[in-house]
């Protein structure tokens, strides 16, 4: 196996984030509306014709290279690591990340089924994980605009032996013991292309350059991006990621599921008064403020600390084009049920994300020649019970395992094909965790009262 000193390439990637300014004003680009993204993309675009100028990038080589980490990104870079240590050998294992730091992209607040957990890291909680809320209470309601109708919360949405988290801090936490167990992790630093050997094998990926000025020429800070080289690449880059769209059209990967469907997902966290506060109560709710042909629904989650999540997801199919999602999101704020909750709280954090809602009829082909999604990348989201960690974690330990088997096989091949991960997925408890839940989506297509009927009885 590689065993490289990996300190050139620390120093070299250090190096490059020595204007914080320029970092800064890179962080904040990644949260922009999709206008500056689009301007943002066609101005790496503009810049990248030019970058034939500017010079070799600088390479290296390692076993493994992930892109993201989120849980199916670490849980993948974790599982090679206990895979590598058990069978006493060494793997050499990089995960990039755009996030400034680690957990910096991941949306706070959440309900997590630690099943996946509990299969990587049995011990999390004397390694200190932070899951501190089990979930004690759920609670399920259909909203009208002035009341809300309390009714038995459908049995996918039971959550006795999940945890009310910030997935953030768990993130963090899931970094710490990749990085004790070796893994070089790099935030900071978004992949940006997708590289290929001269046989067409994906074989690592390159981070952007750095430092363009708002001309698109290279100022003082400039840095040319890095070419990480590995035998296999793992793209955990969540719901839509860039890379996975690319490899998704080159390798027609779709060819044989539905195309995927989108959601929008809107999350706050507020600090809310104490006396108000129940750690441990999760609460769903379907019905106002979205209307009766627009699918989604709301949460609020009490966390510790007198912190509640709440948020709201939408399909993104909703027909009315003046629909503004958060105008929704502060409809339900103000709903009676909300509303006092509310009252002398502060709005500590927000953000909004895709997720996707395709389900099992939207799992593309995961492998390529030399490389493999996981996790939302390919789209294992749980939609009616809005939970996609648990999938995400499971699918990079799987993806991980048959990484491992090959590159056992065949320690001086350049680039491996896991082909034995799609059927790893398939027997393992994600595809039965999606199969029972496959028409719950679709059966929007019949209306509100038809979906809802639907779910209460079938799911
Ligand atoms: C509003 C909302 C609420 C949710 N609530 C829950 C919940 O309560 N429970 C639950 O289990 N799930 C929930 N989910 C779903 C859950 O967040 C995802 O299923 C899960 O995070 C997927 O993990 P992942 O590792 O595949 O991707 P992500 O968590 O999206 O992580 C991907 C990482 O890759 C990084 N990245 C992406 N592209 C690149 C690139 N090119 N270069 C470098 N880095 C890159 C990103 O910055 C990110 O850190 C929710 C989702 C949303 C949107």
């Amino acid at each position: 196996m590689l065993g490289f000193a990996n300190r050139g390439l620390k120093k070299f990637l250090s190096s490059t984030v020595t204007s914080s300014t320029f970092q800064s004003s890179r962080t904040s680009l990644f949260r922009q509306s999709n206008g500056l993204r689009a301007f943002g993309s066609s101005l790496s675009r503009f810049y990248s014709s030019e970058s034939q100028d500017l010079g070799e990038r600088e390479s290296d080589q390692f076993d493994v290279v992930i892109v993201g980490a989120g849980p199916s990104g670490l849980s993948a870079a974790i599982r090679l690591k206990q895979l590598a240590q058990q069978a006493n050998t060494d793997l050499r294992v990089c995960v990039v990340e755009k996030g400034a730091e680690v957990g910096s992209h991941i949306l706070s607040g959440a309900v997590i089924q630690p099943t996946a957990l509990n299969e990587l890291i049995p011990d999390w909680k004397e390694k200190g994980a932070p899951l501190n809320t089990p979930v004690t209470d759920d609670k399920f309601y259909v909203l009208t605009e002035n009341h809300s109708i309390r009714l038995p919360t459908p049995r996918f949405m039971h959550n006795e032996g999940n945890y009310i988290i910030s997935l953030g801090n768990f993130i963090k936490w899931m970094g710490q013991q990749a990085e004790e167990l070796g893994v070089e992790i790099y935030p900071g630093f978004a992949a940006s292309e997708v590289l290929y050997d001269e046989k067409g094998n994906v074989n690592g990926i390159a981070t952007s350059d750095m430092g363009i000025g708002k001309d698109g020429k290279p100022t003082s800070h400039f840095t040319r991006g890095m070419e990480l080289r590995a035998k296999c690449t793992l793209f955990a880059e969540g719901c839509r990621g860039s890379l996975t769209k690319q490899l998704m059209k080159k390798f027609d990967l779709n060819k044989n599921c539905e195309p995927q469907t989108y959601g929008l997902g809107i999350k706050e966290l507020w600090q809310i008064d104490p006396s108000k506060h129940k750690p441990g109560l999760a609460i769903h709710t379907v019905g106002f403020p979205l209307d009766m042909k627009t699918y989604g629904g709301t949460f609020a989650y009490h966390l510790e600390d007198n912190l509640m999540a709440i948020g709201l997801v939408i399909g993104l199919d909703y027909t009315n084009p003046y629909l503004n999602p958060y105008q929704e999101f502060q409809k339900f704020k103000l709903h009676p049920l909300l509303k006092p909750m509310l009252e002398g709280a502060t709005c500590l954090q927000y953000g909004a994300r895709t997720i996707n809602e395709g389900g099992l009829q939207s799992i593309p082909d995961l492998v390529v020649p030399g490389g493999a999604l996981v996790g939302c990348s390919a789209g294992f989201v749980n939609v009616p019970k809005i939970k996609g960690s648990h999938n995400a974690m499971k699918t990079g330990m799987l993806a991980a395992e048959s990484v491992f088997e090959e590159l056992q096989k065949d320690k001086d091949a350049s680039a491996i094909t896991i082909a034995s991960y799609p059927q790893k997925v398939r027997d393992s408890w994600v595809w039965k965790d999606l199969y029972e839940v496959r028409n719950y989506r679709p059966a929007f297509h019949w209306g509100f009262i038809p979906w809802f009927i639907f779910g209460a009885i079938e799911i």
